[in-house]
């Protein structure tokens, strides 16, 4: 028996099977969940594909369920903060953000109106576009933001008229199970279903008969076997993948003021962000004071148990992801690379990394050519800006990026020559639910959040009315 049960048609299931999710900060169990069988994926389909049959019709009632979710989901964050750092290692305060994040989420679609629209209206015809939902979707996180991720997901798919199978990350299941039965308070039975397992059971979902959407946000290699498996059945695909977000530094930026905020934007839940800043680029005349003002900032930052008072980063999610950081890590400083602040693993129990600024990079070295996902920033100096533009660019990866100067038309106008998603001036990860968020190249298909967000959980429909 596990603590915490799967949700299928609004029921708490447990499975024959279990397995375990470890603590971060310390290595141990930290509890056993469910490892769902097939049938169980099926009797979870078959629970959504019923319950859309009555949830697909009353908007004003979908809109009413969320607001009640999003209510639920905040009042209750000082039970789940805590879950959500035991199992994910983000300190306390920002688990707390999370699960009121996600309530935000919800009530931001529970209010948003989709723009109508109507193509003709004379003595001839009336003709309108219409959007309708797909039927049931299999959704499919991460763990870096296990919860908030989940919601980009349940908020628009849900208000378009879906149902949803949802499977958390085996590293981060328990919030997803606790919040998904927490839910089924306000929710018909069998609209929100959550599966816990290993990897193949997302495999499975994706090749499964039933849905007709799947939502995925994980790794580009996962996100290319989820496009793979869905080809096979035409299903529709939003995929959220990797990033390795560029930060550009003009020459005229104050770099007392810029440094804590590029800190900030590539350390932020211990870096593990997909639009994290990954990689900074600055002028030669600027690299020394800005890599001796951040790294002054990584040196003081308090690292621990993210449930102790005052630490500013946990651990990292899992033992893997410790190890890639440290390796890329060696790797540089193999390379010639110093580490100005921090460099290694720390010894003993938990997955931490000192919070690590590396200055002597170049590209080419793996740390700025991939996504290390972690506490590990590299400042790599530039002669031009058409040279740092075109270091920017030059990667698979388009999620974001960010540049940072005094004058702000001019730092503009070199934003617009990054090709990602998302590009800020003067700020990086400024992200809110009614603004689009999507990656080029390999970081991504199709869009959340904002009406794009919803209309990714619909099939486009032309009603053609004729007149006289
Ligand atoms: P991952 O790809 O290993 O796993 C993501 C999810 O996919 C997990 O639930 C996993 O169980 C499942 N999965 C694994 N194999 C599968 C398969 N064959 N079919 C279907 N599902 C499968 O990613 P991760 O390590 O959990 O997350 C880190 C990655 O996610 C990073 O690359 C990060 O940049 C990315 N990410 C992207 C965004 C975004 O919005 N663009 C947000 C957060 C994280």
């Amino acid at each position: 028996m596990s603590e915490y049960g799967m949700t299928i048609g609004g029921e708490s299931v447990d499975a024959k099977e279990t397995f375990d999710v470890l603590n971060p900060a310390t290595g141990e169990v930290y509890a056993q969940v469910p490892d769902a069988s097939v049938e169980q994926l099926d009797a979870a389909f078959d629970a959504a594909q019923q319950a859309y049959k009555t949830w697909k019709r009353d908007e004003a009632a979908r809109r009413q369920a969320l607001h009640a979710a999003g209510d639920l989901l905040m009042a209750k964050a000082g039970e789940l903060a805590p879950i959500l750092t035991s199992e994910q290692g983000k300190p306390l305060q920002e688990a707390m953000i999370e699960i009121m994040g996600s309530g935000w989420w919800l009530k931001h679609f529970a209010d948003l109106q989709m723009p109508r629209e109507v193509l003709q209206d004379d003595d001839n015809a009336f003709v309108e576009v219409v959007r309708r939902p797909m039927g049931v979707v299999a959704a499919i996180t991460p763990w870096n933001f296990p919860w908030l991720l989940a919601c980009w997901k349940i908020a628009p798919a849900l208000l378009a008229g879906n149902t949803m199978v949802l499977k958390p990350s085996p590293y981060t299941p328990v919030t997803t199970l606790a919040a998904g039965r927490l839910l089924q308070e306000v929710l018909p039975a069998g609209v929100l279903n959550v599966v816990s397992g290993r990897d193949p059971l997302g495999a499975h979902m994706t090749s499964h008969p039933v849905p007709r959407k799947i939502s995925f946000t994980g790794s580009v290699a996962t996100g290319k076997r989820v496009a793979a498996a869905a080809a096979d059945d035409l299903k529709r695909v939003t995929l959220e993948l990797g990033g390795n977000d560029p930060a550009i530094v003009l020459d005229d930026a104050d770099i007392a003021a810029v440094a804590p905020k590029l800190y900030g934007s590539a350390f932020q839940n211990n870096g593990q962000i997909c639009s994290a800043i990954k990689r900074v680029y600055v002028p030669e005349s600027l690299h020394d004071d800005l890599v001796d003002a951040i790294a002054d900032i990584a040196r003081s930052a308090k690292v621990g148990n993210g449930l102790e008072e005052g630490v500013q980063l946990g651990p990292l999610n899992n033992r893997p992801q410790l190890e890639r950081v440290s390796e890329l890590v060696s790797d540089a400083v193999s390379r010639g690379a110093r580490a100005v602040a921090g460099g290694k693993a720390v010894d003993g129990p938990g997955y931490f990394h000192e919070p690590t600024i590396l200055a002597g990079v170049e590209d080419g070295f793996r740390i700025v050519d991939e996504e290390q996902f972690g506490p590990a920033l590299p400042i790599v100096k530039y002669r031009s800006v058409d040279e740092a533009i075109e270091r920017a660019n030059g990667t698979l990866f388009g999620l974001g990026g960010s540049v940072w100067g005094g004058d702000a038309e001019r730092a503009a106008a070199v934003a617009d020559e990054l090709e990602c998603g998302s590009v800020w001036v003067n700020t990086h990860l400024a992200l809110s639910p009614g603004q689009p968020f999507g990656g080029f190249k390999w970081s991504g298909v199709g869009t959340e959040n904002g009406h794009w967000g919803v209309e990714g959980f619909t099939e486009v429909q032309v009603r053609h009315q004729a007149k006289g």
